[in-house]
């Protein structure tokens, strides 16, 4: 079993100590092979508790109209009990189970059977079979890349049979919310522990599996890095992208129509939600090849932290700020909302019409945060792909030299950008993205925390993730990487951080 044959492989360091390891020399950059006590703490705190986090957030606009601490007080001062709150959280049904394994079927078929048309005639795109990055055991896996093509496909035929051929509500996703949920967790949970049996018993590439010894940090990190059924099912490529992303845009269509269905006509607010997540969302799908290249596919295994997450967090957590629009109206119709089923209950908050400075001024933050974001990553990518030999910021970029070692004992050569926005902060294609991700949040004003949530959880994620980040190459490149540390001393934002 791999465990066995890699049980004597060297052991990465904590992220403090580590400069030089005997793991850099060896290749060993990926995953941590041993788990201290605050990791495995930390695993299992979010093991427990994001189930926990994302239906308490969904409850608390369901019941008490998006506040998070009317629940609290309820409990507190003995008004409500948890089996209360229970009781009027809405079952799973057989509705949503069906409109669920349709969604995923659906999109399963459009990833494995439909080869990518699009980069045939769209000028500019990349798709069709692509590389990997290679993997630490120095393989370099083949991709279909049709994302682009799923989400138009999917899209088109949601406008079709929902505007024109009235074949099911744009409503839809909306009012099954909180059942969806269940069926989302259901597949979260099974993907990811199918993938932790998978990894023990017929993993895709044993050289590429890591045991770590902690049962609850192999299911939450993954064992496999790449798992496959068959060539062509890559996990890692299919969760994040379909059920998740492709998911994104629709969710926040149906939000949009259940606030034109109620209040009659769609806030601006919702509008500019909407738009810059679609601006982010496509922009995904039409760099889907340069998104081979990125952590999640480069360096995370696949388990609970990517099967869970992708199929609840993300289409859950990522889209808070359109319930409070959507439930807003709800509140401002009163019974009619009532009639509209289970969500009935939804929301106390009115619906923000923004000033129109205000509203430019957050379209100007979101556009500035996606250019930064867009053309940080777009810099890494041509410079990686032609080897350097470019021009960033009209000049020809400054570069470090640096070499690592894959698991296979071959050396390979690499370069470090140290120009444009790589020599500003090490990480300011993260810094665009809190850009992007704090107006989200600002177009839903300023009366309530829980649209903030989601600027909140993305500055911590991308923090961890930058550390996470600079840990691994340093790991990988040892001397190199403290040569670029010292050219570029800041992670995030020249001066502060
Ligand atoms: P990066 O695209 O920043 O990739 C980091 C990797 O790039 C490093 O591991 C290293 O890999 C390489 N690298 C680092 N510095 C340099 C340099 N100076 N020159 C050349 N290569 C370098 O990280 P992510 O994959 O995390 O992020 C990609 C994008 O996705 C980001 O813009 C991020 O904001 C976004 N994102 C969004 C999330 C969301 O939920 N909305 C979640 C996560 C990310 P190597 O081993 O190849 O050298």
């Amino acid at each position: 079993m791999a465990a066995k044959s890699q049980s004597n492989d060297p052991k990465t360091k904590s992220p403090g100590s580590v400069t030089f390891s005997k793991a850099a020399t060896q290749g060993q950059w990926g995953r941590a092979w041993e788990v201290d006590w605050f990791s495995l703490a930390s695993v299992i705190f979010l093991l427990l508790f994001a189930p926990f986090i994302v239906y308490y957030f969904i409850m608390a606009c369901d019941q008490y109209s998006c506040s998070l601490t009317a629940p609290l007080a309820d409990i507190a001062t003995g008004r409500a009990r948890l089996s209360d709150i229970w009781a009027k959280t809405p079952p799973v049904t057989t509705k949503a189970a069906q409109i669920y394994v349709a969604w995923v079927t659906f999109q399963v078929l459009l990833y494995m059977l439909l080869p990518d048309i699009c980069h045939k005639f769209l000028p500019g795109y990349v798709g069709g079979v692509q590389e990997g990055a290679m993997t630490p055991a120095g393989i370099v896996h083949k991709y279909e890349i049709n994302g682009l093509q799923a989400w138009l496909i999917t899209h088109l035929l949601w406008f079709v049979n929902s505007y024109l051929l009235a074949c099911f509500s744009p409503t839809v996703i909306f009012d099954n919310w909180i059942p969806l949920l269940w069926c989302a967790n259901i597949l979260g949970y099974a993907v990811s522990t199918f993938a932790m049996i998978k990894g023990y018993f017929f993993p895709t590439d044993a050289r590429d599996c890591k045991f770590t010894g902690s049962f609850f940090y192999n299911y939450m990190m993954g064992i496999e890095f790449n798992p496959r059924i068959g060539k062509w099912f890559d996990f890692k490529l299919f969760f994040n992208g379909r059920p998740g992303i492709i998911a994104w845009t629709l969710i926040n269509l149906s939000f949009a129509a259940k606030q034109r269905e109620l209040y009659g006509h769609v806030t601006n607010s919702m509008v500019l939600v909407n738009v810059l997540q679609a601006i982010y969302v496509l922009d995904f799908f039409w760099n889907e090849t340069w998104y081979l290249k990125t952590i999640d596919i480069c360096h995370d295994h696949f388990g609970w932290y990517l099967g869970w997450g992708d199929c609840v967090w993300l289409p859950y957590l990522y889209t808070l700020q359109q319930p409070s629009e959507a439930g807003a109206s709800i509140y401002r119709r009163g019974n009619q909302g009532r009639a509209q089923g289970q969500l009935g209950l939804y929301l106390v908050y009115h619906p923000v019409q923004l000033p129109t400075r205000y509203s430019l001024g957050v379209l100007l933050l979101g556009l500035l945060g996606y250019y930064i974001f867009r053309m940080a990553n777009h810099q890494k990518d041509l410079f990686r792909r032609t080897d350097g030999r470019c021009l960033i910021w009209g000049r020809k970029p400054k570069v470090i030299e640096c070499s690592f070692t894959s698991a296979d004992e071959q050396k390979h050569r690499s370069k470090l950008l140290v120009s444009g926005f790589w020599g500003v902060a090490r990480h300011f294609n993260y810094t665009g993205d809190l850009m992007g991700s704090l107006a989200y949040c600002l177009a839903c004003g300023g009366g309530h925390l829980l649209p903030y949530f989601y600027i909140i959880y993305m500055a911590i994620l991308l923090t961890h993730r930058c550390l996470r980040d600079e840990h691994r190459c340093a790991n990988k490149y040892g001397r190199d990487w403290e040569r670029y540390t010292a050219a570029v001393p800041y992670r995030l934002l020249p001066g502060i951080f």
